[in-house]
């Protein structure tokens, strides 16, 4: 029976038959994997602490016919801090959904799991606020997942915006202020487009976004715009994904 031993980050994890849990595990260089655990509903489970979603262990796994079976694991971090707080503990679910939603069952993707261990470092350990966490990892999970925009000039006359400028969520492109007041026919927007104002300073957040190594993902400052990037990154990724996440609704009804 083949035997793995890899590290990987609970995504989700779901009730399977009456006394089971099956866990979807992100890890590392097998891509998302299934795992069920056996007797992992009841509350005296040895593997209790590794069967919650956003917990990061190493699991020891067999293969069945279906699924893989859990028989060893070792707690690397549950990133204890976000599961004090309700609003963490909402924007990681949602952080966990996205990667779930951008991965795909057996594919590495190391990169998108080195970003979601990030973004839930950061909402455990740092002081970032909750809002920054969640426009940045929206962002950088589309482009590592290769949604790329193209914010280096204004798509419709190629030079940089001088002040502020929109850009259309859904096909990514930057619009500056002058081009905005030409006919649709010249800026090419369309029913579909998904027209959004964007600063000068949220511009170079993106922009930063865009290029800087995952590790140093969340290193930038935003003053005033922060509303203004967290819309743009949520309808970007929202457009590319075409889905409505429950745990993102539930994250914004905290702040209502
Ligand atoms: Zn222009």
């Amino acid at each position: 029976m083949e035997e793995i031993n890899v590290k990987g980050l609970v995504l989700k994890a779901s009730d399977l038959g009456e006394n089971d849990k099956i866990l979807t595990i992100m890890t590392e260089d097998k891509g998302k994997i299934s795992a069920s655990v056996k007797g992992g509903k009841s509350l005296k489970s040895k593997f209790m602490s590794v069967s919650e979603p956003f917990t990061y262990a190493s699991f020891g796994l067999r293969r069945s016919t279906k699924y893989f079976y859990l028989f060893d694991s070792e707690l690397i971090d549950d990133f204890y801090p976000i599961r004090e707080d309700l609003i963490k503990v909402s924007l990681a679910s949602y952080i966990c959904d996205i990667a779930n939603e951008l991965s795909l069952e057996g594919v590495e993707d190391n990169a998108l799991l080195k970003l979601t261990l990030n973004a839930l470092y950061a909402l455990a350990y740092k002081d970032h606020e909750p809002e920054k966490v969640k426009a940045a990892y929206e962002f950088k999970s589309a482009v590592v997942s290769g949604y790329m925009p193209e914010i280096s000039f204004c798509s419709v006359c190629h030079r940089e915006p001088e002040d502020d400028s929109f850009i259309d969520a859904a096909s990514g492109t930057l619009i500056c202020s002058d081009c905005m007041t030409l006919p649709s026919e010249k800026t090419g927007i369309t029913s579909s487009s998904v027209i959004l104002p964007l600063s000068k300073a949220t511009l170079s957040a993106l922009r930063f976004l865009e290029e800087a190594p995952i590790q140093r993902f969340l290193s930038f400052t935003l003053k005033d715009d922060m509303k203004l990037l967290s819309n743009f990154c949520e309808k970007y990724l929202s457009c590319h994904l075409e889905k409505d996440f429950y745990t993102l609704g539930f994250y914004k009804s905290l702040f209502n």
